[in-house]
Formats: structure tokens, C-alpha cells, sequence
């Protein structure tokens, strides 16, 4: 039996091996939600830097490393200790299970790591095994797999920086719509729609809010992420997502004011009740679509 054959037939293995798939690409994950914002700054100040005519040059490492010129993406430099520079070995990098191992505590400094890391990995982990028990072995679960990974990052991101990058957003869009060409979770109009209505929809919200208060709710990355969201899921399901989002974002934000003293003009992000609205639509939107349908129609 093949290893193919084996993942197709057996739904253990197959959940098994989205459980391992979905650890590794959560660590990578970690990598990007910590230094796709920094490589954006990095870009902004070099493009200021020659609109102003100056020659651009990037002062310093943004983790620390005063080397001048050094390249900074998602592959290089490679991970190290922000305390002591300690490089991270590969049994230092089991996700999770290193974290464990180590009791949360830098090898070369003793500097707690923070428990994010962990915690984001096991996350990914855990819905990617749940996307392959849900929907079985196949493009469904293939596409479910990257719509889950692309959210996690948005989410973490977007929490920290208030940001939801260009370079996640827009890929999700057309990875969307590619799926789609082949009905993989909609059909290619309603995906098409799906994102033009998505876009339109938050637009719309955002310039009615500014121009009767004056203040900016919302920002364009969350167009195009309920956007992406159209493109993925189809125009169908944007209500609920819509809904779903709203209704988590007014229980967290009320929750932060009333428990934190959060004050209320402090911008609370948006994109993370989308990806949730999201994700809920893509295991559940169906079953709740038809019950509130049936709860419309029904004396
Ligand atoms: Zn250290």
C-alpha cells in the first residue's frame, strides 16, 4: 500500500498526518506573524528613505543584530533567542514538544519563551486535524488546511500591529477563486461575487461610519479579508460570516471595556472576528445557513 493510498483510505492516518502537518506549519507560522510586519516597516522606511533622495540603507537588524545590509525575511536570518542570540537547533524546534521539554526556558540564557509560540502551533495543529475529519481525504480538506493557516496568521498579526498584510490578504483572494475554478467549495460565480460583494460590503460600512462620525472604524485590510473570505466560501455565506463576526467582536470588545477599563476609543482589531466568523462558515455554514432558513420559513 502506498503512502497516497494509505492517507485515502485509512482516515486516522489521514488525520494523523494533518495533526503532524499542521504543528510544522504552525512553527513556520510563528516566523511570519513575527516578521512579516518587521520586513513591511523595513520596506517603508527604504522607499521613504529614496522619496526623501536619500540612499537607502537599513540602519539596523530589527531583532537586534546591528549588522548593517543584512538580509531579513522569512528564511533568513535564522531563529535565535531575542535575549542572547542563543541559535535555535532543529530538537529545539519540535513544535510544542520542545517548548515542553525545555519548560518554556531559553537553553542558552534561561529567558522564559513566551507560551505564544506553543500555543499557536498546537492551534494549527488541532484544526488542521479537525478540517481532515470533517471533510475526509481530499481537495476540500487540502484548501481548508490553507484557508486555516493564512486566518492563524492574520489573526496573530493583526492582534499585534492592528495590520492585516497585503502579502496574506490578496494570495487568499486568488488562492480562492483558483479552488473555486474547480467548485471546490462553491462555484466559480458565486466566488467571484463573493469577493466583489465582500469588499463592497465593509467599504460601504467604513465610509458611512466616517462620514457620519467622523473616525475610522475599520481599515482595508478588512475589506479584503471578508473579500478573500467571498472568494473563498462564495457570496452565500457573507451574512453569516458578517454576523458571526459582529456578534463576537461586540461580546469581546464589551467584555475588554467593562473587565479591562479598556478605553473605548482604543481601536480593538476587526480581522481577528472576521477569521473567526470565517472559519466558523467554513466547518459549519452550511448546517447553520439551512437552520436559520428553516427557522424563517417554518408559521
Ligand atoms: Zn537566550
Amino acid at each position: 500500500m502506498s503512502l497516497f493510498d494509505l492517507l485515502q483510505t485509512v482516515p486516522a492516518a489521514f488525520i494523523g498526518a494533518c495533526l503532524i502537518l499542521g504543528l510544522m506549519v504552525g512553527s513556520f507560522l510563528n516566523v511570519v506573524i513575527h516578521r512579516l510586519p518587521k520586513m513591511m516597516e523595513l520596506g517603508w522606511q527604504q522607499q521613504c528613505a529614496e522619496l526623501h533622495g536619500e540612499t537607502p540603507q537599513i540602519s539596523s537588524h530589527p531583532d537586534g543584530d546591528a549588522t548593517p545590509h543584512t538580509p531579513y525575511n522569512l528564511v533568513v536570518p535564522r531563529s535565535a533567542c531575542p535575549h542572547c542570540n542563543h541559535a535555535i537547533s532543529a530538537w529545539e524546534n519540535i513544535p510544542v514538544i520542545s517548548y515542553v521539554l525545555l519548560r518554556g526556558k531559553c537553553r542558552g540564557c534561561g529567558a522564559a519563551i513566551s507560551p505564544r509560540y506553543p500555543i499557536i502551533e498546537a492551534i494549527s495543529g488541532i484544526l488542521c486535524a479537525y478540517a481532515a475529519a470533517h471533510f475526509g481525504f481530499g481537495l476540500v480538506a487540502a484548501g481548508a488546511l490553507l484557508l486555516i493557516w493564512a486566518l492563524l496568521a492574520l489573526t496573530a498579526i493583526d492582534f499585534d500591529t492592528q495590520l492585516l498584510p497585503d502579502d496574506i490578504t490578496l494570495p487568499l483572494l486568488w488562492t480562492g477563486l483558483l479552488f473555486n475554478l474547480f467548485g471546490v467549495f462553491t462555484n466559480l460565480p458565486s466566488a467571484v461575487f463573493g469577493a466583489v460583494i465582500g469588499y463592497l460590503a465593509l467599504w460601504s460600512v467604513y465610509w458611512l461610519f466616517k462620514l457620519t462620525t467622523g473616525k475610522e472604524g475599520m481599515g482595508y485590510g478588512d475589506f479584503k479579508l471578508l473579500a478573500a473570505l467571498g472568494a473563498w466560501l462564495g457570496w452565500q455565506m457573507l451574512p453569516l460570516i458578517i454576523l458571526l463576526s459582529s456578534l463576537v467582536g461586540a461580546v469581546v470588545g464589551i467584555t475588554l471595556i467593562v473587565a479591562l477599563k479598556h478605553g473605548r476609543n482604543i481601536p480593538i482589531p476587526f480581522g481577528p472576528y472576521l477569521a473567526g466568523g470565517g472559519l466558523i462558515a467554513l466547518f459549519w455554514g452550511q448546517t447553520l445557513t439551512q437552520g436559520y432558513l428553516q427557522l424563517l420559513s417554518s408559521p
